[in-house]
């Protein structure tokens, strides 16, 4: 599960990070009101005006804009309640954005050499050492990816103790990595013992701060302050049954609403690019049979495992959401028959589709359909589906794996 930006910052806040302050606004109409209120007190008034969308690259894409003025900050609200946001991040449609974040900008330090003292930060799991690990990077604001693909060196990354946590030796350790002395070494330190705490706390996957600034020296600062300016978190969905607080923090509205009604059936979909549905029970083999239709040239529009015992009400339920996506031209289905025999499957699937609805209200399917049946009662499985085809006409059945890919992928070529 993931979090929005404002509410990340609500949870660091919480646990004594600093983070600038901020409201969020929904309308054209609150900008002013929000830009004043952010920017109290500044003697140059300066506010940061924020999408709030589960994705990344907002800065680049516009959708990040500083304002000095309360007309710059509702110019700002009015471009990105408007427009959709376009980031390597976002679907190929882009993302509608209906919340947007009205925060005090932090001033950055110049950084000597060049640029501004911005950091990368984070929490997350090593799965290859079976770690906790924190990554802290001087090369902050930019995609981690593509410093740790084009300057592995430039990472640094300290283990959290199994028990323990990040223990604040190591912390200061990684703090000094990033170039932080005397009191800004002590904040980022304190700050990363902070993060880890909330990343096992929450039972997280990333708890993650990019950038992570220091501003120039103030009053109060004499060294400067160090700051967390975007947040991003990232909740392991089997954790959430005891991370109540954390639950009560996802946002429906941010899902994709074919991979939402499918976790409400039980199933496992995650929608893809192509125009091939695959329906499959279970992981591996789905994992299988998409392979198998790109080795065939053929792009899938969706993984989709319907779980091992494939019941008629999944299957129904299945066809229902890949056939919603106009994209789908074909429809391949791969089941194996071991907990549920083959017959009982295809009896199954030739109900759910004949009584499939289609857009204009009609039944049936419209597209080619190729089922795979392979397991216990194959034989009986097949001769269902092909006394099936007077009210299927595009059914057609597969002897194996590779004569399932062939045949679909030739249906939508
Ligand atoms: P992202 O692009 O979605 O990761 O959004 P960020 O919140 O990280 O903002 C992108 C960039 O905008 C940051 O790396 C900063 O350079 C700049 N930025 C964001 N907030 C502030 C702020 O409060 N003050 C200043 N000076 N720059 C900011
Ligand atoms: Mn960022």
């Amino acid at each position: 599960m993931k979090i929005h930006e404002y509410q990340a910052r609500e949870l660091l806040r919480s646990s004594g990070i600093p983070v600038p302050s901020g409201v969020v606004i929904t309308g054209v109409d609150q900008a002013a009101a929000a830009f004043r209120g952010a920017t109290e007190g500044m003697v140059s008034p300066l506010a940061v005006v924020k999408a709030q969308v589960h994705a990344g690259g907002r800065g680049k894409a516009g959708f990040v804009k500083l304002v000095r003025s309360a007309e710059e900050a509702e110019d700002a609200a009015r471009f990105m309640l408007t427009n959709r946001m376009h980031s390597p991040q976002t679907p190929p449609e882009g993302l509608e954005v209906t919340r947007l974040l009205v925060a005090r900008a932090a001033d950055i330090a110049d950084r000597a050499g060049g640029g501004k003292e911005e950091f990368y930060l984070a929490v997350t799991t090593d799965r290859a050492t079976r770690r906790n690990v924190l990554i802290a990077s001087r090369e902050g604001g930019v995609e981690i990816e593509r410093i740790a693909e084009e300057r592995p060196e430039a990472i640094h990354k300290e283990v959290l103790h199994p028990l323990a946590g990040l223990l604040p030796f190591r912390a200061r350790e990684a703090a000094f990595a990033l170039g932080l002395t005397g009191k800004r070494a002590t904040q980022a330190a304190d700050i990363m013992v902070r993060l880890a705490k909330l990343y096992v706390e929450l039972d997280c996957t990333l708890a993650e701060i990019n950038p992570l600034v220091v501003t120039p020296p103030s009053a109060e600062f004499a060294e400067g302050q160090v700051l967390a300016i975007d947040a991003k978190f990232n909740f392991d969905d089997n954790g959430l049954f005891r991370q109540k607080a954390v639950s009560s923090l996802h946002d429906a509205g941010e899902e994709n609403p074919s991979e939402a009604r499918a976790q409400r059936f039980g199933l496992s979909y995650v929608a893809l690019d192509g125009n091939i549905g695959c329906l499959v029970n279970g992981a591996g083999l789905a994992m299988a049979t998409m392979d198998i239709v790109k080795l065939h040239g053929g792009e899938p529009a969706n993984f989709l495992d319907v779980g091992g015992s494939a019941t008629e009400e999944a299957v129904t339920e299945a066809f229902s959401i890949i056939l919603s996506d106009d994209r789908v031209k074909g429809v391949l289905v791969n089941i194996f028959g071991g907990i549920m025999k083959c017959d009982v499957i295809a009896q199954g699937i030739i109900n759910a589709a004949t009584k499939h609805k289609n857009h204009d209200g009609s039944a049936g399917f419209k597209v080619p359909l190729v089922v795979r049946l392979e397991g216990t009662n194959v034989d009986q499985g097949r001769r269902l589906l092909e006394s099936a085809k007077g009210s299927l006409p595009t059914l057609s059945a597969a002897t194996d794996l590779a004569d399932a890919a062939s045949k679909v992928c030739a249906a939508v070529a």
